[in-house]
């Protein structure tokens, strides 16, 4: 969901008539959109990205619950959450609606404060979860991938392949003496800043974390080490041009140091190549700052 947009429902039921009683429930409150069969249920759920699905057990062809099973077991669309709709009560089906990965039913005829109740508290659970997952893996001062999650993605990135893959590894020069001139908020305002500034040059494949303290990391795609000197170089560049005003309006700049290496066949695991462009950034260091070097596996 968007910010400032309804949440997204998908209604899935064979019968035109229980489509327009919710229509008319719900559609006030959420976007909705429908489906008549499975089949074209499952298709809309692989193009859209839904907050909740109610979804009719008894349909021609392909059921709820093989639609259910479908749906959980694909990443994609496994954690919509999933409501049961349903003219069933007995036991074995309730049950089962549950077993497929359903997250609550309803039964028809339609109480409607009861499914608009079931609906909403499904929604704020989904919500709820989605936020602390978030909380959970990124940074919260820049709002990047914190340590553990960067590793977590960074490594199934080479495990898909490390072809073209390149890591980077980014310190900020002296930010020691930043803390002390002009304080922890400053301090705390540039690595913000230089974590922004990083972010522009990253295209969507590329996994940006904050390994700690004034420390950050890139793995990404580029297809000549030229093109990723370059890359380097215009990050660079981009940082040493941040400005920022101390409480005494005093000007603030900062520069970085960045290593980088390339996956080869023979480069074990993430961490290699990460520890790889950890030394280039050694050498970076010790070459002066403010520079980006390349560091060949060994
Ligand atoms: P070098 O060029 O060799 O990297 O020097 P440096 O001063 O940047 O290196 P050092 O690792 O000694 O200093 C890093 C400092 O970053 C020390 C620590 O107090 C500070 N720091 C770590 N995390 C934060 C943070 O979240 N906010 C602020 N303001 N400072 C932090
Ligand atoms: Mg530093
Ligand atoms: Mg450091």
């Amino acid at each position: 969901m968007m910010k400032n947009e309804q949440p997204t429902i998908l209604v899935v039921d064979d019968a035109a008539s229980n489509i327009d009683i919710l229509l008319e429930l719900l559609s006030d409150d959420y976007d909705i959109m429908v489906a008549l069969d499975g089949e074209s249920a499952l298709e809309l759920a692989s193009k859209e990205s839904f907050d909740l699905i109610l979804l009719d057990i008894t349909m021609p062809k392909m059921d709820g619950y093989e639609v259910c099973t479908i749906l959980k077991s694909d990443d994609a669309t496994k954690d919509i959450p999933v409501i049961f709709i349903t003219a069933k009560t007995d036991e074995k089906s309730i049950e089962k609606a549950y077993k497929v990965g359903g997250i609550d039913y309803v039964t028809k005829p339609f109480k409607f404060l009861e499914l608009s109740a079931r609906v909403k508290t499904q929604l704020n659970l989904k919500f709820l979860i989605q936020n602390l997952e978030h909380i959970a893996s990124h940074d919260q001062m820049t709002n990047i991938y914190n340590r553990g999650k960067f590793f977590e993605v960074a490594k199934k990135k080479f495990q898909n392949s490390f072809e073209d893959l390149y890591a980077a590894m980014i310190d900020i020069d002296k930010f020691k003496n930043i803390n002390d001139k002009y304080g922890h908020c400053v301090g705390d305002k540039v690595i913000k800043s230089v974590a922004q500034a990083i972010s522009k040059h990253l295209d969507e494949g590329s996994v940006f974390g904050r390994l700690g303290g004034e420390e950050f990391a890139i793995v990404f795609n580029t297809d000549s080490l030229d093109k990723a000197a370059q890359k380097m170089d215009a990050i660079r560049e981009e940082v040493s041009n941040i400005e920022i005003f101390s409480d005494d309006n005093e000007s603030v700049k900062c520069t970085i140091s960045l290593g980088y290496s390339k996956a080869k066949d023979d480069t074990k695991s993430i961490d290699a190549l990460l520890r790889d462009a950890d030394r280039g950034l050694y050498d970076a260091k010790d070459a002066g700052r403010n520079k980006s070097i390349f560091r060949d596996s060994r």
